[in-house]
């Protein structure tokens, strides 16, 4: 079984990602579960027809945990996939990070891992890397993580910052980051940046995913864009995402960057762009 931890700022495309990639593996043939950690609880909601369904916290607030049942927790998605979402705490009160701890112990207890899955996929809010965010990495479930980001300043810093976080738990277990997956705001010298950015940190670019308005109108029709557009060249890019994690073995251990140098790099690869054209 391969657990894999999708990161990244919020908002950035995590879970579009994850859900699409959940689909383009689910294709092939593969036993998918995806599990959504962002207090936003929507992960999974394409693949569950635009429904978000209680969420692991809402259950064990509502029945205790002797009393949750897999049924409750796990919802079938599109092409099959599994869907769990961690939930979050009541706006204000308490720390958002332990539902995703409750989640993990919850899925382990009701024996979730070992029921035949080949891949699980945690979607994972990356912009505070406190201690339950890192769970996914901290405690072993993911062995490897791949990191969202556009050529944005704010998400770059995001992603660097999460990559802090996988090279002090790496000497702790088997966490390890396999690549960075560009998902474009249409920024100037995107992919180069994000190329450079990647090779900085000592890893990958894996995909780079264009925008497209096909991802808003698959939303709107509350389907991922595997579903919607089979078809269609973005759903190409997400299936290419796939072949490419799958076949991946480059799995480090990323040297993270301080902003200075970040700013330094995304200024070069600038300077070298404006010289060309
Ligand atoms: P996150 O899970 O990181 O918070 P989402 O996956 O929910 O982010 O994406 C945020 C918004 O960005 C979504 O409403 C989605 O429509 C849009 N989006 C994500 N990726 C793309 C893309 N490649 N092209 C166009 N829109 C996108
Ligand atoms: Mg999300």
């Amino acid at each position: 079984m391969r657990q894999i931890a999708i990161y990244g700022k919020g908002g950035i495309g995590k879970s579009t990602i994850t859900a699409n990639l959940a689909v383009a593996l689910a294709e092939r043939g593969l036993k998918v579960l995806q599990v959504g950690c962002d207090p936003k609880h929507d992960s999974t909601r394409m693949l569950l027809g635009g429904t978000m369904p209680p969420t692991v916290l809402d259950c064990l607030r509502e029945r205790g945990e002797e009393h949750v049942e897999a049924e409750m927790v796990v919802r079938v998605g599109y092409r099959g996939v599994w869907c769990v979402e961690a939930g979050g705490p009541e706006p204000g009160i308490g720390c958002a990070g332990r539902g995703i701890m409750a989640t993990f112990e919850l899925l382990d207890s009701l024996g979730i891992f070992d029921s035949g899955l080949d891949v699980v996929l945690y979607d994972v809010l990356g912009d505070v890397v406190c201690g339950g965010f890192a769970v996914p990495i901290r405690e072993g479930y993911a062995r490897e993580t791949y990191l969202v980001t556009s050529g944005e300043l704010m998400s770059l810093y995001a992603a660097n910052n999460i990559c802090r976080g996988i090279a002090r738990f790496a000497n702790r277990g088997e966490g390890r980051l396999g690549g960075i997956v560009g998902n474009s705001r249409v920024v100037d010298g995107e992919v180069e940046l994000i190329d450079a950015f990647a090779r900085r940190l000592g890893s990958q670019l894996v995909q780079f995913i264009p925008r497209d308005p096909i991802v808003q109108r698959a939303e709107l029709h509350r389907q991922t864009v595997l579903q919607y557009a089979p078809e269609s060249t973005q759903a190409g890019a997400y299936r290419e995402l796939a072949t490419r994690i799958l076949n991946n073995e480059a799995l480090g251990v990323p040297r993270p960057m301080g902003l200075e140098e970040l700013e330094t790099l995304m200024r070069e690869v600038m300077a070298c762009r404006g010289s060309r054209g």
